[in-house]
């Protein structure tokens, strides 16, 4: 480190920066998806990164969240999740053109 020049130290010292800004806007997108403020959570990772970093992969998602993210099951109207390719309630398969076609009941 002391025989680094001073430009070295600036670019390193950027780069840095510039991944500091992208793990907060990382986690405030990260936050937004659980149903938490992404503007709340950028200011927080930008004052305590690895405290916003650990809080918001620990953290639950909110009901709202859970249920915006959740699609109905065709045959039973469980709510699961849309990556699901088998029903968890009903075992039933899953098509995958059905997932997003609107429900007909
Ligand atoms: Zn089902």
């Amino acid at each position: 480190m002391s025989n680094w020049k001073g430009y070295e130290f600036l670019v390193f010292g950027a780069l840095l920066f510039v991944v500091f800004i992208l793990l907060a806007l990382w986690i405030g997108k990260k936050a937004k998806e659980k149903g938490y403020s992404r503007v709340g959570f950028t200011i927080f990772a930008l004052f305590l990164p690895v405290i916003a970093l650990i809080v918001v992969l620990v953290i639950q998602p909110t009901q709202a969240a859970q249920d915006k993210s959740l699609v109905k099951c065709s045959q039973c109207a469980e709510a699961i999740q849309p990556q699901a390719k088998r029903c968890k309630h009903c075992g039933i398969e899953i098509p995958l053109t059905l997932i997003n076609a609107p429900s007909a009941t």
